[in-house]
């Protein structure tokens, strides 16, 4: 029962009290009636004294559940039983941009924005109907228009008799909160450097695929994609250049396939694009091959222009695997096949590759004993001058004697070493086994005989190549102009500035450059212009053409013709014919260097060789 209702049958109780002692009056016993007036009295102030007492505790109450409610750093609402706006507060008019006066009266649907659905509202206004709470998220609108999410709470207020007396709303704006979650949900789907799908949304989505595709009987296609030589380039021009040429190609990929399609970067220089809804295996080739195309044109990055040419794999569901695991370790297999047949290709799964992927795996752990087992040797290929038929120098060509596999060509490790950074020790070790090898030939009275070695993109940027060489120079006792560094083409094209300075170097302290696999790469006539080089080493793939084909002969002719014109020394590798050997003594090619002379040999049956050629 209220206060004032207690309060007014306490009066009530006074007058009747009152009114039962005036017989007592009436019959002449005044002391008793003095006594009763007096106790009615005592007890009639006590209860006004506390009417008061109350009332000032109650005003005070009243007073800070005011500022409570003037100053809560949430939204306040209240609303009648016929949802009306009783009151609100003053962040209610902050957050939502209405004064209060705006919203008197009104129903809170002012402040909709429409985005939040039927559905959720019925099913607030349900809760609200069956346990007098609701809460969770909406989305509103501000008085200028802005849509914001917010967090709101309603509890429903009853009166004595069970009857809906206001619904309380408190709300609060999350759109920060919202943007958060938002930043945290794309970091933990997208690779930071490029802004695609990272692994984690890949398997996500790949999942999702499959599921449909197995219900809808639709084939998924996986390109594995790996940038051939990338780490060499990384790792000779620089870390922001390789990040600089990530970016870059994952906008090519991006803007190569359709919006529907997933690109993600798996880390490193792998990527993998997810086509959805592939009809035939064609489709699949089809996209493959507009990507070799548009990855394998040039990039600039900064001052270099370079070209990174990927390998792709392609695996199809459901021929190539049933579910995600198996699919994506076939295409990354016959990622390493199409990688193997000579990179800038694409290769389909065949069930076969997995023992190449295999069997690259063992290399490189193979590899990583074979320095220390002191399992490479270097074979030395006699270089012939045309004239007088001497040996004018030898090539030291690296060999692993594997211990199960035999003598392994370096077609079958280098690339790897490359990828692993083996590289630098390896040709380290090259480098000094050539120099020891070439005092021993001095040491035997073969004194017109040369040294090349092949340096490899690694060892250029290293920084570590001078110094070494020096060294070995010096302790081998060596002049520097028995040395021919054999440089490739395509490395020297794919960071010029740099190879421009190291060669400066190398013939500043007297030691021969030869430009290797010459005609195969992008040379320009400027750069050319700007090695400081002795030779040029024409490519055996021009050699071959000679006598094969008109065209063949056209460009070998042009090569040599370049050599000449910049005034170097031509070296012809892959000479395998009498006929070959000479139409190009004949077009002014001074050396020459393939079966025809010889193959590479060990170290004593080269020593043989040159001194059978001397006599
Ligand atoms: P390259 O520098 O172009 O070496 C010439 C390759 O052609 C050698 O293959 C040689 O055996 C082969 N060859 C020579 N004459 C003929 C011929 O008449 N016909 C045919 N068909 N082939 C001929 P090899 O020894 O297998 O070396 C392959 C490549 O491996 C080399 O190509 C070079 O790029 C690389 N390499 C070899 N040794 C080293 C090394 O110590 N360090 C580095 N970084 N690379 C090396
Ligand atoms: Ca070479
Ligand atoms: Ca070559």
């Amino acid at each position: 029962m209220k206060r004032k209702t207690l309060f007014t049958l306490w009066v009530w109780c006074a007058f009747f009290l009152l009114a039962c002692m005036l017989p007592l009056y009436w019959l002449g016993w005044l002391p008793l009636f003095a006594v009763l007036l007096l106790c009615l009295g005592i007890v009639s102030l006590t209860v006004f004294a506390l009417q008061w007492q109350v009332s000032e505790w109650l005003k005070e109450r009243v007073g800070l559940l005011h500022q409570v409610f003037e100053h809560s750093g949430e939204a306040v609402m209240i609303t009648d039983p016929g949802n009306r706006i009783l009151d609100v507060n003053p962040t209610f008019s902050e957050l939502t941009g209405y004064a209060r006066n705006d919203v008197l009266g009104k129903n809170p649907r002012l402040l909709s924005s429409g985005r939040t659905s039927r559905a959720e509202y019925e099913a607030m206004w349900a809760a609200l109907q069956s346990t007098g709470r609701w809460q969770g998220e909406i989305w509103d609108r501000r008085k200028d228009g802005a849509v914001y999410p917010k967090l709101l709470a309603i509890s429903v207020v009853y009166d004595e008799v069970g009857a809906v007396q206001y619904h309380i709303a408190n709300f609060k704006d999350i759109s920060a909160e919202k943007a958060t979650q938002a930043k945290l949900e794309y970091i933990a789907h997208h690779d930071m450097l490029t802004g695609l799908n990272n692994r984690f949304s890949l398997d996500d989505r790949l999942d999702h695929a499959l599921a449909v595709a197995r219900r809808e009987t639709h084939h998924v296609a996986l390109l594995f994609i790996d940038l051939d030589r990338f780490k060499v380039i990384n790792e000779t021009l620089g870390h922001p250049v390789g990040d600089e040429l990530l970016i870059q190609v994952s906008q090519r990929l991006r803007r190569t396939v359709r919006e529907s399609d997933l690109v993600a970067r798996l880390g490193g220089d792998e990527f993998v694009v997810m086509l959805t809804g592939v009809g035939y295996a064609n489709t699949a080739a089809q996209v493959a091959e507009k990507l070799l195309k548009v990855l394998g044109e040039a990039y600039v990055l900064g001052e270099h222009t370079l070209y990174a040419t990927p390998s792709i794999g392609v695996a199809i569901f459901p021929n190539d695997g049933p579910d995600r695991e198996t699919l994506m370790k076939n295409a990354e297999a016959a990622m390493y096949h199409a990688k193997a047949e000579g990179r800038n290709g694409f290769q389909f799964f065949d069930s076969r590759m997995n023992s190449v992927a295999v069997e690259r795996l063992e290399i490189e752990h193979a590899l990583r004993q074979a320095l220390g087992a002191d399992e490479f040797v270097l074979h030395y290929q006699p270089v012939i001058d045309a004239e007088s038929g001497a040996v004018a120098s030898v090539e030291a060509l690296i060999r692993w004697q594997h211990p199960a596999r035999g003598l392994l060509p370096p077609g079958m490790f280098i690339g790897v070493a490359e990828e692993t950074g083996l590289i630098e020790p390896i040709g380290a070790w090259v480098m000094a086994e050539a120099f020891r090898q070439l005092a021993e030939f001095r040491r035997q009275g073969l004194q017109n005989v040369n040294m090349a070695i092949n340096i490899s993109a690694v060892q250029i940027r290293s920084g570590e190549l001078l110094a070494r060489a020096e060294a070995l120079i010096e302790r081998f006792e060596l002049d520097p102009s028995w040395l021919i560094f054999e440089i490739t083409e395509s490395v020297a094209m794919a960071q010029p500035d740099e190879t421009v300075r190291i060669l400066d170097q190398l013939r500043a302290m007297g030691i021969q450059v030869a430009l290797d696999d010459f005609g195969t790469g992008y040379s320009s006539l400027a750069y050319l212009r700007m090695f400081a080089l002795d030779k040029l080493k024409l490519d055996r793939s021009f050699v071959t053409d000679i006598g094969q084909n008109a065209d063949g002969e056209v460009i070998c002719d042009a090569t040599i013709g370049l050599g000449h014109a910049l005034n170097l020394e031509l070296v012809a590798e892959g000479v395998e014919t009498e006929s070959q050997f000479d139409y190009l003594k004949l077009r002014g090619c001074q050396l020459v260097q393939g079966y025809y002379f010889s193959r590479p040999l060990p170290a004593e049956e080269v020593i043989a060789f040159i001194r059978q050629r001397a006599a």
